[in-house]
C-alpha cells in the first residue's frame, strides 16, 4: 500500500490497519451490536470515477463518495491550489479577519444563487449549514418580537444532518433512535413519494393531498407559531424521492402567504447534481429564503458548507438601533484552504462544462435506470440528473435480507460500489462520468440484479 504518510519504518500492513480501525475508530452510523466485528473496505487510492482497495481491486464509485465527488478523484490542479494556499495562509480567524479566497467565494456563490440570496455564511459542512439556517430563523423572529414563531415543519424521510438541531428536523427514524432531539421545535409532514400513492390514485391527486397536508398543519399549529419549512428539492438519503410536478411551487406559495421562511436544503442537489448550480430555481422554479449547501461545493476534497440567506431576511435581522451580535460561528467558518478548494472546484466545473455535461448525459443515465424495471424484484426506480434509486419489490422484502444489502454485495464483487438503504440502492456518481462509463455501471447493475433475482427465486 502506498501511503501519503512518510512513516519511513514499520509501515503498517492492511491487517494492522483493520485491527487499529476496529479497536480505536468509531465510524459514523456504526451498528452498535457489532461495531468491532466489521471490517470496512480499506480504500487505498482513487482516480476519476474509480476507487482501488488495498488488494488493488478497482471499483466504480457509484455513490460518488457520499453524494459529493463532483469533479472526480485525483485532480492535480486541486492538489496544487490547496498546497499553495496552505503555504500562503493556512488559517485566519473568520471573526476578525477576511481572506481573498472567502471574499471571492462569497461573491461567486451569491452570483450563482437565485433571486436576492446574496448573503453567504460559511460553515463546516451540511449539518452546520442547516443549524445556521434554523438559528437564523429564530434570530430573525426574536428580533421582530415574534418569540413564538419558531416551529420548523419538516418531512418524514428527510435528512438534514447529525448535529442536535439538524437531527431534530431530520425525518429518518433510524437517524434518531436512542438519541434525544428537540421535538418541541418540529412537526413532520408525510413524505412525498408518488410510488406510495394508493392504488388507482393519480399523481395529481396525490400531489394535491400532500400540499393539503401542509395547509392543514399550518391551520392546526398556527402560522404565528411556525418559523420555517425545510425541504430537500429531491429527498435524497430518504430514497431519492422526486416530488410530483408543482409540489415545491405550491408549498413555497403557501409558506409565502403565511410568512413562513422556506429553507431549501441543497446539500446534495447543489453544485451540478441536477445539471445546475442550484436546483431550487432552475429545476423547481422557486426562490427560497435560505439555501443550505455543502458536499459538491468542494467535491469532498475538503469540508465546507454554506448557508445562503436572502437580502429580505437579512434586512429583517438588522436593526440600526440595536447592535446585537449574530453570535453564530465556527472556528473553521470561511477556512481559507477550504474556500480555495471550493473556488478550484467551481473553476473546474465551469472550464469543463460539467453542468452542460450532466444535462447531456442525464437522459441516458435515467433511461438505463428506467430499463431496470424489467427485473421483477425491482418495485420502483426513480431519479433525476445524476441521481438514481432502485427500490425492491415486495418479493425482496419476504426474507431476512433486503435488496440494498444483496445488491451491494453482488455489485461489489463485480467492481461497482452502490449505497444500500434497506430495500433500496442509490447512486450519485461523479459528474465527470462519461456515457461509456454510465453503460459500464448499468451493465454491472443488470448482471448483479440477475444474480440477486436468481438467489431469491
Ligand atoms: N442535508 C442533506 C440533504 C444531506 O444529505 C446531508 C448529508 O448527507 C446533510 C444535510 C448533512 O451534511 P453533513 O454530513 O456535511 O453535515
Amino acid at each position: 500500500m502506498d501511503s501519503a504518510l512518510d512513516t519511513q519504518t514499520n509501515q503498517p500492513d492492511t491487517a494492522d490497519l483493520h485491527d487499529w480501525d476496529r479497536t480505536h475508530q468509531l465510524h459514523p452510523w456504526a451498528a452498535m451490536d457489532d461495531w468491532r466485528g466489521y471490517d470496512h473496505m480499506m480504500v487505498d487510492s482513487a482516480k476519476g470515477i474509480y476507487l482501488w482497495d488495498a488488494s488493488g481491486k478497482r471499483f466504480i464509485d457509484g455513490p460518488g463518495g457520499m453524494w459529493c465527488v463532483q469533479i472526480g478523484y485525483g485532480r492535480q490542479e486541486m492538489a496544487d491550489a490547496i498546497a499553495a494556499q496552505v503555504m500562503t495562509l493556512p488559517y485566519t480567524s473568520p471573526w476578525t479577519t477576511v481572506t481573498e479566497p472567502s471574499a471571492i467565494l462569497a461573491k461567486k456563490i451569491a452570483d450563482m444563487a437565485p433571486g436576492d440570496l446574496n448573503n453567504v455564511f460559511f460553515t463546516t459542512g451540511g449539518s452546520t449549514a442547516v443549524d445556521t439556517a434554523i438559528r437564523t430563523v429564530h434570530f430573525m423572529n426574536n428580533r421582530l418580537g415574534r418569540p413564538d414563531k419558531k416551529i420548523v415543519i419538516a418531512r418524514e424521510k428527510g435528512y438534514h444532518g447529525s448535529t442536535y438541531l439538524a437531527s431534530s428536523v431530520t425525518g429518518k427514524e433510524r437517524d434518531k433512535s436512542r438519541f434525544d432531539v428537540e421535538s418541541r421545535l418540529v412537526r413532520f409532514l408525510p413524505d412525498v413519494n408518488p410510488y406510495r400513492r394508493r392504488d388507482g390514485q393519480s399523481v395529481q391527486d396525490w400531489c394535491d393531498e400532500k400540499v393539503a397536508d401542509l395547509e392543514n398543519m399550518i391551520a392546526e399549529v398556527g402560522a404565528e407559531n411556525i418559523g420555517a419549512f425545510i425541504a430537500e428539492p429531491i429527498l435524497c438519503s430518504g430514497g431519492v424521492i422526486v416530488p410530483p410536478e408543482g409540489y415545491h411551487k405550491r408549498t413555497h406559495e403557501i409558506c409565502r402567504a403565511h410568512d413562513i421562511l422556506y429553507i431549501s436544503d441543497e446539500v446534495v442537489t447543489g453544485f451540478g447534481r441536477l445539471g445546475h448550480w442550484f436546483a431550487s430555481q432552475e429545476v423547481f422554479g422557486i426562490t427560497p429564503d435560505i439555501i443550505t449547501c455543502a458536499k459538491g461545493l468542494t467535491s469532498g476534497y475538503l469540508p465546507l458548507g454554506a448557508c445562503i440567506i436572502s437580502d429580505a431576511v437579512m434586512e429583517r435581522m438588522t436593526d440600526p438601533d440595536d447592535s446585537v451580535l449574530f453570535a453564530n460561528g465556527y472556528t473553521y467558518s470561511a477556512h481559507p484552504v477550504c474556500c480555495i478548494a471550493a473556488l478550484k472546484n467551481i473553476e473546474i466545473i465551469e472550464n469543463e462544462g460539467l453542468l452542460e455535461h450532466v444535462r447531456e448525459v442525464a437522459p441516458h443515465f435515467q433511461a438505463r435506470l428506467q430499463a431496470l424495471r424489467k427485473f421483477d424484484i425491482v418495485g420502483d426506480v426513480r431519479g433525476m440528473g445524476l441521481l438514481g434509486c432502485i427500490e425492491g419489490s415486495a418479493r425482496t422484502l419476504a426474507g431476512e435480507r433486503r435488496l440494498g444489502a444483496m445488491l451491494d454485495e453482488a455489485c461489489e464483487e463485480m467492481g461497482l460500489l452502490v449505497r444500500p438503504l434497506i430495500n433500496m440502492a442509490v447512486f450519485s456518481p461523479p459528474l465527470i462520468i462519461t456515457r461509456a462509463e454510465i453503460d459500464e455501471m448499468f451493465d454491472i447493475l443488470e448482471r448483479a440484479l440477475e444474480q440477486v433475482q436468481a438467489q431469491l427465486s
